[in-house]
């Protein structure tokens, strides 16, 4: 497939507006520019929160938010190739994957707009105290105010989606900074809304320097809520720094995953070797470390093995391909390095451990100690330890041992050991018989530990965008 490069403009209160300096976008795979957006700074930033705040200076009531919502699912379903192949032009997304997240999209769309259409507040049982008598309560669930949203680049269309797709249903305008990587799919959602019918201020979005842009984003008061997805140490500094407002955090993990004895030890194999791989493993929740009970252990490898080795690598653009290039030549670098630090501490590569061209090679790491960086930190790289453990005990020990807790997956036929599992592995998500690199986009999603506070998924992230007012009448 042949990349157009595409020119995109910022959206500042309903206008498509250039700065004069330029962004160029790379392709990860190839390295050609694949597309140019304009570079913002504070200035822009705060015209886009003027903007914002004067959108909101005129509620827009549910059921258009509902409407536009609706639209823009529509629209996502209509120009579906357009979408995903620039996905997979600026993230270097295999097309596979890239045609999975523009279909995410349109459900994140649709289940924020089934939350605009039913936002309310509840009725409260005055009479259950003798202080309530006589009187009727309810609460109003009004929206925050302006939301300012950070994303990264691996998801550069659902989790932009995530972020402002609740805002409209929740009655908030946003201020939005994509990833420098990864800005034109962000500002193809920003057209498909303002096609879909959004009035000027609702959604305003800017590129440039990360730190400008965030700094407003923190010291203006006007901006209720921080939203953010993207690493732990950039997130929890906005946190701190941001004292006074709401700041939501969806960051990193190692994912763990607990393969029993008593597992079908087949699906679990061809689960795992297909979800800790795809996007290179640049998921939050990539399957990273496996541990599998010693009895079993030679007869997943022999299964898990020949699996990761089926999986093809190479060009994003192409139909088959399942694993492309991490996002830039650093990220390769560190993996790399990562790999070989196991290396030089005892670890064997099953298979991988190198890079083609800029792709780096499906990767399977026995022996990893837990104080090498493949065991205990986030890889994000096409990068998986497999470990053999006797007791149940030892396996919820080992997947706990790290500073993250996302998401993490056991595969078991023992209903029992499910539970057991579900509450003792530290995390905000457990799958059952499932690569914990699931997620529907209705669920909560979001982590425990380092991996954040809060839980997206529309329904959730209306409530974080949302606060409720009391309403006391006297009869
Ligand atoms: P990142 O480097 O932290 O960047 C995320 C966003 O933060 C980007 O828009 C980035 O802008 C911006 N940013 C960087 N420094 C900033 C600052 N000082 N102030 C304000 N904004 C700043 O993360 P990434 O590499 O894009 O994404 C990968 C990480 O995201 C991984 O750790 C992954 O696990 C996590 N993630 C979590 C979830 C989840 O839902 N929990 C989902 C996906 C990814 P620039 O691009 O301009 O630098």
């Amino acid at each position: 497939m042949a990349v157009t490069a595409t020119e995109k403009k910022l959206l500042v209160g309903g206008e498509w507006v250039e700065t004069g300096e330029w962004i160029e976008v790379r392709s990860p795979y190839s390295g050609d520019v694949v597309g140019r957006v304009p570079k913002a700074g504070a200035a822009e930033a705060r015209r886009a929160i003027d903007a914002a705040e004067e959108a909101m200076s005129e509620p827009l009531p549910a059921h258009k938010r509902a409407e536009i919502l609706v639209r823009v699912a529509g629209y996502l379903g209509k120009r579906h190739d357009e979408v995903a192949q620039t996905i997979s032009a600026e993230a270097g997304k295999p097309m596979k994957a890239a045609r999975v997240e523009a279909a995410r999209a349109m459900s994140t769309y649709t289940f924020a707009a089934v939350e605009a259409r039913k936002l309310a507040g509840d009725v409260v049982p005055m009479d259950a105290s003798q202080a309530g008598v006589g009187k009727l309560a309810f609460t109003l669930r009004r929206p925050l105010g302006v939301v300012g949203a950070i994303s990264p680049f691996n998801f550069p269309l659902n989790l932009v989606a995530h972020k402002i797709a609740p805002a409209l249903a929740a009655g908030c305008a946003v201020v939005l900074k994509p990833a420098s990587q990864t800005p034109l799919s962000a500002l193809l959602l920003a057209e498909l809304e303002h096609e879909a019918g959004l009035p000027p201020g609702w959604l305003n979005v800017l590129t440039g320097p990360a730190a400008e842009i965030g700094d407003v984003l923190v010291d203006d008061e006007r901006v209720k809520l921080i939203t953010f997805t993207g690493s732990s140490g950039v997130g929890w500094k906005l946190r701190e720094r941001a004292a006074r407002k709401k700041v939501a955090l969806e960051l990193g993990n190692a994912t763990p995953v607990i393969v029993e004895a008593d597992a079908d030890i087949d699906e679990a194999a061809a689960k795992l070797a297909a979800n800790a791989f795809a996007f290179a493993g640049q998921s939050c929740i990539s399957v990273q470390r496996v541990y599998v009970q010693r009895t079993v252990y030679d007869a997943f490898l022999e299964r898990f093995l020949p699996g990761v080795e089926e999986l093809k690598a190479g060009d994003p653009s192409d139909e088959e391909t399942d694993v492309g290039p991490v996002i830039d030549d650093d990220a390769r670098e560190r993996i790399l390095g990562w790999i070989e630090e196991a290396r030089t501490l005892g670890a064997h590569v099953l298979t991988g451990g190198e890079a083609d061209g800029t792709v780096i090679r499906p990767t399977v790491i026995a022996g990893a100690p837990p104080q090498a960086k493949v065991s205990c930190e986030e890889v994000f790289g096409p990068v998986v330890t497999v470990s053999a453990y006797d007791t149940f005990n030892e396996a919820v020990e080992l997947a706990n041992g790290t500073r993250f807790g996302l998401q993490a997956g056991i595969f078991t036929a023992d209903v029992r050991r499910a539970l057991q599992a579900a509450h003792e592995l530290e995390f905000g998500g457990v799958t059952v018989n499932e690569a914990p690199t699931f997620r529907a986009d209705q669920m909560p999603y979001g982590g425990v530990k380092d991996s954040g506070t809060t839980r997206e998924g529309p329904a959730y992230a209306v409530r974080e965008m949302t606060e409720e007012r009391v309403v006391v009448l006297q009869l």
